[in-house]
């Protein structure tokens, strides 16, 4: 057993850590702005939300009824059919990608499963947990999926059903997949699809953006979507809202009596304080609150390109984009903050709560390493593509179990 002194020690240790770190933060994606202690009061409780929604537990240590408020004001964002909506606040973007594929199987015979080769680690995780066929669509430097060489897998395999994971926002480019043109391009072939969008970090601000129109019509061209709690709105806790229509999930709905529940979802015992977290933060700031911190973050990923540019350094983002992607800085640069970095590119990350002044200290910095020993990496968006050796189709299948 640990004295009390000990106890303290190690948790003040950890707050300075936390507090020391935030301000070379600026290569994940969570926002970092946003108060939520009146919600710490609620964490000394366990709060259950086993099972689905829309069936409340015995007993009243749950919070379904703020679930439901807040599945309603996602589902009006994305545009939802009132009358064909359903979903339930997951651990993460990650479960809603599971859920959404567990979902899609279930509709089809032998579907093969498509996303693109910028799609999230978790994606072919997620395919290879439900032990589905999938092939890699090209992606474009810029992100994007490649739609021609879409298209031509879905007319080589338009004997089978297509679930195609879209990405509203790429890991390493924030890149948005036109989910329109993919739906036309599944229409024009024929074939019967499920589209599920992984919007885990774009999704609410794209939404909360578009004023006029949003690729993110659930009822029309989406079949399903998941986002991320803790990256846009900052949720202190890792959670996620996954979306579909109640007319698709009513296939996979089993009555427990255990739990006097419906068992509709992944997971089974769910973290009822994540519904007060989320509820607070849509309530607490509204639409236009949320929309406004989605502005002031476009607006600064915006600076921040012009920032580097100035110095020479070349960066761009997508037009909506809170990412900024760049050629990677000096080792010393990448070991003072912390960046994400991949083949020659880095990003920072907008998100509410990076301040300008920790952009300006950071682009000192890159002008400062860039004068002593000047880089010039090899890869940047909008170079032409090395040409890629054309393959038999058959051979970009991964099969069921294969990683
Ligand atoms: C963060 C992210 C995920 C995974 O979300 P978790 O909440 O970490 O499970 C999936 N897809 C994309 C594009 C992401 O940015």
């Amino acid at each position: 057993m640990s004295s009390d002194v000990q106890i303290a020690g190690r948790l003040n240790a950890l707050r300075s850590a936390l507090g020391a770190g935030r301000a070379t933060n600026i290569g994940y994606p969570g926002a970092t702005d946003l108060d939520y202690s009146e919600i710490i009061p609620f964490f000394g409780t366990l709060l259950n939300n086993v099972g689905d929604p829309w069936t409340d537990p015995a007993g009243s240590a749950h919070t379904k009824p703020f679930e439901r408020e807040v599945l309603d004001w996602f589902a009006d964002l994305f545009g939802a059919d009132p009358d064909d909506r359903w979903g339930y606040l997951t651990t993460g973007g990650t479960e809603g990608n599971l859920y959404s594929l567990y979902l899609a199987r279930t509709r089809f015979t032998n579907p093969l499963v498509y996303y693109s080769a910028a799609a999230h680690y978790s994606v072919p995780k997620c395919v290879h947990l439900l032990g589905m066929e999938s092939v890699t669509v090209r992606a474009g430097q810029d992100g994007e999926m490649d739609y021609a060489d879409f298209s031509d897998l879905i007319n080589q395999y338009r004997h089978r059903p297509a679930i195609v994971v879209a990405n509203c926002g790429t890991t390493m480019t924030e890149a948005a997949d036109d989910v329109p043109r993919i739906r036309r391009i599944l229409a024009s072939a024929g074939v019967r699809s499920h589209v599920h969008v992984d919007a885990a970090l774009t999704g609410v601000p794209l939404a909360l953006l578009s004023e006029d129109q949003t690729p993110l019509r659930l009822s029309s061209t989406i079949d399903s979507i998941a986002v991320s709690g803790h990256k846009f709105l900052g949720a202190p806790i890792p959670c996620g809202v996954v979306l579909t229509r109640r007319s698709l999930q009513q296939r996979i709905s089993q009555a427990i009596d255990y739990t006097a529940t419906l068992d509709t979802t992944i997971s089974g015992s769910r973290c009822g304080q994540v519904a007060l977290l989320l509820w607070y933060v849509i309530r607490r700031y509204g639409l236009d609150g949320l929309r406004a911190r989605a502005y002031a973050a476009r607006e600064l990923a915006g600076y921040a390109v012009r920032l580097l540019t100035d110095i020479g350094w070349r960066a761009w983002r997508h037009p909506h984009a809170l990412t900024v992607v760049f050629d990677t800085p000096a080792p010393a640069v990448k070991a003072k903050w912390v960046l994400a970095s991949s083949e020659g590119r880095s990003h920072l990350v907008c998100m509410p709560g990076v301040r300008r002044e920790y952009i300006d200290a950071f682009v000192r910095d890159v002008a400062a390493s860039s004068a002593a020993a000047p880089i010039r990496p090899v890869l940047f968006a909008g170079a032409p593509l090395p040409p890629v050796p054309r393959q038999a189709a058959d051979d970009r299948i991964h099969s069921a179990g294969v990683a």
